[in-house]
């Protein structure tokens, strides 16, 4: 008998008008659905008047419910998994079925939708090109410590979630760490609170008091890696005429290259005496 398949179906995160087409015809053809919450999941199904049977898969069932699944896989049973909002394995359960799935030789088929994490960027006007998805901090002190470094020392944007109620202790924090950096808070995304607050932290950080709802931060890679490592492969007297094209007199051409380079501006001046 040939094996079921497994559909990751991603589901709206607010505006119940966010699934595809194609999601809905997943989930009415498929033999059974895995559910984070098998509660609310009924309400969008209801919503879409699909009736079919549920099963919960949830972060602290997933190995026990992984096993469940793969039987009924193996038995030619076709499943969609869905979590709460949007894309089922990013931040949220999904991703040990699929593994199991990928060693039994179960195809996966992805059945793309929303994912906060996406809309949030494109609407931020932060770099798009490249990026690093974090999910949630750990509260973990140390792990914590080494996510944030890791933040500082990134010259690609970064993404995170957040929940209401540790959002002003993180934007704290990364005013400490990041001086003014860029940054885009996206919150209640599709739905009618829906806003996108844009500016550097600080000014982030004062408006943010008292913000309720679900939240994405995004935030702006470190430039001065860029610059730095722009210069690096540049000789002196390249850097000098990169400035000199720019109409720079020699004097601030000179100090321009000291802090690109960040070394003191008397060597550089020696260099070009
Ligand atoms: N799987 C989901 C996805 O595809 O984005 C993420 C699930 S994670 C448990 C929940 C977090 O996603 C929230 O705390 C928030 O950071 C973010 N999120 C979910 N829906 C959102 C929305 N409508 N607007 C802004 N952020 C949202």
């Amino acid at each position: 008998m040939d094996h079921g398949k497994l559909y990751i179906v991603a589901t709206p995160i607010g505006n119940l008008e966010d699934i595809t087409l194609r999601a809905i015809r997943i989930l009415k053809e498929v033999d059974v659905i895995a559910a984070e919450d098998t509660r609310h999941t009924l309400k969008l199904l209801n919503h879409l008047e699909i009736s079919k049977p549920l099963i919960s898969y949830h972060r602290h069932n997933e190995e026990i419910k992984t096993e469940i699944l793969l039987e009924k896989l193996l038995e030619g049973q076709d499943i969609a998994l869905v979590s709460d909002a949007g894309t089922p394995g990013i931040c949220d359960p999904g991703e040990v079925v699929v593994k199991k799935c990928i060693e039994q030789g179960i195809k996966v088929i992805p059945v793309p939708g929303a994912c906060a994490m996406i809309n949030a960027l494109i609407s931020s006007g932060i770099d798009t090109k490249e990026f690093v998805f974090l999910g949630f901090l750990p509260l973990n002190k140390k792990l914590r410590k080494e996510k944030l470094e890791e933040i500082k020392n990134t010259k690609k944007t970064i993404i995170l979630y957040e929940a209401p109620h540790k959002l002003m202790t993180t934007l704290t924090e990364l005013v400490e760490l990041l001086k003014n950096r860029k940054i885009a808070l996206a919150r209640e995304l599709t739905k009618i609170h829906e806003e996108v607050i844009r500016g550097n932290i600080e000014e982030i950080l004062k408006k943010s008091e008292n913000l309720k709802g679900e939240i994405v931060l995004i935030i702006e890679g470190n430039k001065d890696i860029e610059i730095k490592n722009k210069f690096e492969n540049l000789s002196l007297e390249e850097h000098f005429e990169f400035y000199e094209k720019q109409g720079f007199e020699k004097k601030e051409i000179i100090k321009k290259i000291a802090k690109d380079r960040k070394v003191n501006k008397n060597e550089i001046y020696q260099k070009f005496i």
